[in-house]
């Protein structure tokens, strides 16, 4: 494996400048894979008030991307997904520092709204940034798709690393559920949990919602899948095809609820569930869920050791 001194120092400022322009290219323009899920639901909505929150939708995204404004006011928490090469040449502290410099940036310099707080005294750090913020994952991508699951879109260079930008609305971020299930609740008590949940939280998390749900692992990594799952692109399915019939199983069944667009009644309640899962112990059964609204933002970026620089969703 290289040395991980080989990236010279100017490639981490390319990492800076990568992880300010996802934040701010993030909050500006919808992946396309969300814009045809928004478009094929209002092609499909029989409500007429769900079809008037889908146009009103559409319209949005479309403003926003012509006119380079956000989509939404909320700038959300700022999480980053970070997808490694398995012979990544960078130093890895070094990229999280850019990564952190890169959101202060693009916070004051655009500037975007400031959200993060500490959680007693409530002080704004006024960056989007503070302790353990933003929130980074890191994932180690194994060479070969047999060595282990891949998020979809897999062009990380061996020695290279994917940023992924996620700002996540306080909105659908507040509705996040993890429930320990034991193996006699079954599957069925995995999809009633999943259900409830997205009954519980009705309109608050601004729906047509992607259900990001995580299965098995422990909490903590359940959680964590949860959100990876909200990363996936509309219409990609889980490897695993027993974990893919029940997102498309939920995923009718979600739309059954009648909650709607913006929860004020409809077909469309969510646009997709996205499971992702882990083994886990015999006596366990964890399951997660992690909601995102309608505007639902992600940016990624693939950053060489050469500094060059691609971006994408
Ligand atoms: S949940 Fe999403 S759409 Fe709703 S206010 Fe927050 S960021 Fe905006």
């Amino acid at each position: 494996m290289p040395a991980t001194n080989q990236v010279p120092a100017h490639v981490y400022e390319a990492v800076e400048e990568a992880a300010m322009q996802l934040y701010i290219r993030a909050l500006k323009v919808l992946p396309p894979d969300l814009k045809a899920a928004l478009a094929q639901a209002r092609a499909t909505e029989t409500d007429e008030s769900g079809r008037r929150f889908l146009d009103i939708m559409l319209e949005n995204v479309e403003v926003a991307e012509r006119d380079e404004n956000l989509v939404c006011q909320d700038t959300g928490t700022v999480v980053f997904w970070l997808e490694i090469g398995e012979e990544c040449a960078f130093n890895l502290a070094r990229v999280s520092a850019a990564v952190k410099r890169g959101t202060e940036r693009a916070t004051v310099e655009h500037p975007l709204r400031p959200n993060a707080v500490h959680p007693l005294t409530r002080k704004n750090t006024m960056t989007n940034t503070g302790r353990h913020l933003p929130a980074m994952h890191y994932e180690f991508v194994p060479g070969s798709p047999e060595d282990g699951p891949r998020l979809p879109g897999a062009d990380v260079p061996a020695d290279g690393l994917k940023l992924h930008c996620l700002p996540k609305g306080s909105g659908s971020e507040n509705m996040s559920f993890l429930k320990m299930l034991i193996p006699a609740d079954g599957v069925a008590g995995v999809k009633r949990f999943i259900l409830e949940c997205i009954v519980e939280a009705g309109p608050k998390p601004c729906p047509p919602t992607i259900v990001g749900v995580g299965l098995g692992g422990t909490a903590d990594l359940c959680t964590a899948l949860a959100k990876r799952a909200v990363l996936r692109p509309l219409g990609t399915h889980n490897d695993d095809p027993v974990v893919a019939a029940l997102e498309d199983e939920l995923f009718a069944a979600a739309n059954e609820l009648g909650i709607g667009p913006m929860g004020l009644g409809g077909r469309t309640t969510v646009l997709g569930v996205n499971i992702e899962h882990a083994h886990t112990h015999i006596t366990q059964n964890p399951v997660a869920v992690n909601l995102q609204c309608w505007a639902a933002r992600r940016a990624s970026a693939v950053v060489t050791p050469a500094g060059d620089v691609t971006y994408g969703f």
